[in-house]
């Protein structure tokens, strides 16, 4: 294993003295969850719905005005439709729920939840996305290493944010949403897309690394029999991503790299 330079010691103290960091790069292969791990999507939905509503309730003159705080409370967590229902109705608005096949135009639910989904794409075309750096060294090393590397996200615009990254030509596997549901791969905590992963990789899960900062996609890669299981903990807690069967939690990917600190 690789020295352990100034920073992955501190990591080391803080959580607990004697952990040993694993050394990614003796792994057969390391998947990777997308949203969250790889890049902060998160951020790119939160401006999304906040550009979307902040226009629909100028238009239909709307009050009070959205805020940041509507997406902690009524979006973030929910699935897209419910949550565009539930942030309508703190604001005493009904309109018809509509068909997932509404267009963006369309005043319902489903309408306005897609219409939600042109803005993301929009900006993701626009503005881009910044992956985390620590993740993009981790990936150059485990790249210059030649340990094969995958993604396996939920997420149907998985294809989108990884261009948007400048990622996507890292990966020849990608296990996303649309092929989960041409394949029927039950979500996560299924094992079935962490194996589906390894399947497509060709490589055998047990002596396979997965990486993840939810606690569904944590369930998931041990359900599939993951030999390492890796959580990033970017506000879910230490102690619940290692509940959930992490077999190590880690604030960001940098420490597995043994040179950052040099930066
Ligand atoms: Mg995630």
């Amino acid at each position: 294993m690789a020295t352990l330079d100034e920073r992955t010691r501190t990591i080391h103290e803080t959580l607990g003295g004697d952990v040993t960091l694993p050394d990614l790069t003796t792994y057969d292969a390391v998947l990777f969850d997308l949203d969250g791990v790889l890049t902060p999507t998160a951020e790119v939905h939160m401006h999304a719905w906040r550009t979307m509503f902040e226009q629909l309730f100028a238009a239909w003159d709307v009050t009070p005005a959205y805020t940041d705080t509507d997406y902690f409370e009524y979006l973030d967590g929910k699935k897209r439709y419910d949550g565009v229902a539930s942030l309508l109705r703190s604001r005493d608005i009904e309109v018809p729920w509509g068909e997932p096949s509404d267009t963006p135009d369309r005043d319902t639910v489903c309408g306005i939840g897609n219409r939600k989904n042109e803005v993301f794409a929009a900006i993701l075309r626009s503005e881009g996305i910044e992956p985390y750096p620590g993740s993009v060294a981790l990936l150059d090393l485990l790249q210059d290493q030649g340990v094969p590397v995958a993604v396996v996200s939920s997420s149907k615009n998985a294809d989108e944010v990884l261009r948007a990254a400048g990622l996507r030509d890292r990966f020849e596997v990608v296990v996303d949403g649309v092929l989960a549901e041409n394949e029927n791969l039950a979500s996560k905590p299924a094992p079935d897309v962490f194996a589906a992963g390894a399947r497509l990789l060709g490589v055998d899960p047990a002596t396979s690394a997965a990486v993840e900062d939810a606690l569904s996609g944590v369930r998931s890669a041990v359900a599939a029999g993951y030999g390492l299981v890796v959580g990033v903990d970017r506000g879910v807690g230490e102690g619940s991503l290692a509940e959930a069967g992490a077999s190590v939690v880690v604030p960001d990917l940098g420490v597995f790299v043994p040179d950052t600190s040099a930066s």
